[in-house]
């Protein structure tokens, strides 16, 4: 693809559909991200490191992009039958290597976001069902190799800067070769569909609901600074133009935080109300991405005093200013 980095795309259950794997050539043979944990991933992945000449033995070291698991259920496998050390930020640690335990306290987490933003209490058990029912296509890894924001990882051929970009995620990691101007971005920054900010339960046991898309445009902004002519995305294809892409973003979000400042406007709603308003009748696997994006949003005005947030028997419901 482009000086020595290779994309495999492994198939996921999910929504998002295919999942991009990266394949460092280099000194050390390098995965970037390694595929969701089921028996046709795992082959898909192996066949393509085959097509590239590579086995998976071969591989020295996985690099984790973000604690989400179409990225993350292959890491364990592959570094257990090729022995690679396993990379990740230091933030992302305690997830990565508590699996079960973090992730069944993000879903209790999210419950108990979803009962406090107005979803009904039915939609809420199908959602966590849904969850409990994904959680095998994840998997613990050891992490080896601890990494921070502003470290250098030397290859042979190449250095690798790491970014924390928290937003979609809060173990966002992006990794730029300065040299050759190329970003491996992961889900920070897709071309075909903008990255949901996810509220996710924050590390280190804050209780307090995360603001993620906040967070989510403040990475964007610095990743928008960056010198970069390729950017190499979890999902999708190649970017070439990332500026003019993250324009487009704070666009629609900017966009999209009228609309509801309008509906807002035009009486007091709860999240939940807003979602069916923009979206109609929403799958029940998709209720949590539309809560997350409807409470971005919602954050944005917050923080501009444009809205305000009250409490109806428990709930939240957000009122124009
Ligand atoms: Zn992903």
């Amino acid at each position: 693809m482009t000086d020595g980095i290779h994309r495999i795309q492994v198939p996921t259950p999910f929504a998002v559909g295919r999942v991009n794997v990266y394949l460092i050539e280099d000194e050390p043979l390098t995965l970037v991200d390694a595929g969701p944990n089921s028996a046709t991933s795992f082959n898909e992945l192996t066949n393509g490191l085959a097509e590239l000449g590579h086995s998976l033995e071969d591989i020295e070291l996985v690099i984790l992009t973000h604690q989400h698991i179409d990225h993350l259920g292959l890491v364990s496998l592959v570094a257990e039958r090729s022995g690679a050390d396993v990379a990740a930020i230091d933030v992302a640690v305690p997830f990565v290597e508590n699996y079960s335990e973090e992730a069944q306290k993000d879903d209790e987490f999210a419950r108990s976001v979803m009962l406090r933003n107005g979803i009904p209490p039915d939609v809420v058990s199908a959602l966590s069902a849904v969850s409990q029912a994904f959680r095998a296509w994840g998997a613990r890894a050891d992490v080896t190799r601890v990494l921070h924001d502003g470290d250098e990882m030397s290859f042979r051929d190449r250095t690798l800067h790491v970014h924390h970009r928290p937003g979609h995620s809060p173990t966002d990691t992006i990794f730029h070769d300065r040299e050759r101007r190329v970003l491996l971005s992961a889900d920070h920054l897709l071309g075909h569909i903008s990255s949901n900010p996810l509220i996710t339960r924050p590390p280190g046991g804050a209780t307090e609901r995360p603001q993620a898309l906040v967070t989510y445009l403040r990475s964007l902004e610095q990743t928008r600074e960056m010198d970069v002519d390729l950017v190499l995305p979890g999902h999708g294809d190649p970017i070439t133009d990332h500026r003019t892409l993250i324009d487009e973003r704070f666009a629609l979000h900017r966009r999209r935080a009228e609309k509801i400042h309008r509906l807002i406007s035009d009486g007091p709603r709860t999240a939940y109300e807003i979602a069916q308003e923009m979206w109609g009748n929403i799958a029940v696997t998709q209720a949590y991405l539309t809560l997350s994006e409807v409470l971005g949003h919602v954050d944005l005005l917050l923080n501009d005093g444009r809205v305000r947030e009250l409490d109806r028997d428990g709930t939240s419901v957000f009122e124009a200013v």
